[in-house]
């Protein structure tokens, strides 16, 4: 009875892309169509086998880069689907800034999906969203990374703990700052509610965004200050801007997240 209801269903609305609302072809896995799928610039090797930061050249071998030689990141890798630009950024700005909660099916599904050179997803006990401030929560009306997590954790059959990371503290919008007062802005912002359920874990954090990594990094000290085992991260998209000087404005729109 559901399938035969779906069969009419998808004759009076046929399936459209989540991203350009263009007609799905046939048998369609992730609700994006061909180009729009093509569209994402996927990331992979030659990467940091750290922080996950793609090198220019593809005559590289996966290392870890200068910046996680000089200061290892806390968490121990860190990996993205894509960078942060066209279909990928266009389609993480209208799930964040125009509250289209429905994108986070898809874009959860592909997440899940990825292959992350030197991360294995199924290794991790507990996946944990970057939290939101409650304030922000109330404004949005859902947390982008607690429904990508989930789509993460349902995937891999992975308990998701949406709970014990909080916010209590708000933070200013991260838009406008440099590496630097990125890094203290976010210092502070971020507590372990439930360290019992923390303890041991292998922990797999998972966020929208990867630009300077400062929020991860905050969040995944926290983590490991409550008694984490490992702390890795898994993004959607990864920043290109943080190539730029400190200080360098980026597209997104000047919006707290
Ligand atoms: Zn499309
Ligand atoms: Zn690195």
């Amino acid at each position: 009875m559901r399938s035969f209801l779906a069969g009419l269903a998808d004759l009076v609305f046929p399936p459209r892309c989540a991203s350009c609302s263009g007609k799905l072809e046939d048998g369609a896995h992730f609700s994006l169509c061909e180009g729009c799928r093509s569209g994402i610039g996927i990331i992979h090797s030659p990467l940091c086998t750290v922080c996950g930061e793609p090198f220019a050249s593809d005559a590289e071998k996966d290392h870890p880069c200068g910046s996680c030689l000089v200061g290892p990141p806390p968490f121990a890798t860190a990996r993205s689907l894509g960078r942060y630009d066209g279909v990928l950024m266009t389609m993480i700005h209208r799930l964040k800034y125009r509250e289209q909660s429905r994108l986070a099916e898809p874009l959860g599904r592909l997440l899940a999906a990825g292959d992350y050179p030197g991360l294995r997803i199924g290794e991790a006990s507990l996946v944990i969203p970057v939290p939101l401030h409650p304030r922000r929560l109330r404004q949005r009306g859902f947390n982008q990374s607690l429904l990508l997590a989930k789509a993460v954790g349902k995937s891999h059959g992975i308990p998701v703990d949406a709970r014990s990371l909080r916010k209590p503290v708000a933070s200013d919008p991260q838009v406008s700052l440099g590496r630097r007062q990125r890094e203290r802005n976010v210092r502070g912002v971020f507590v372990v509610a439930d360290a019992e359920r923390i303890k041991g874990k292998g922990i797999l954090l998972v966020d929208d965004v990867y630009t300077t990594g400062s929020t991860l990094k905050e969040c995944a000290r926290v983590l490991l200050r409550a008694g984490a085992r490992e702390v890795s991260v898994l993004t959607l998209a990864r920043s290109v801007e943080n190539l730029h000087p400190p200080g360098e404005k980026e597209e997104t729109g000047g919006r707290e997240t």
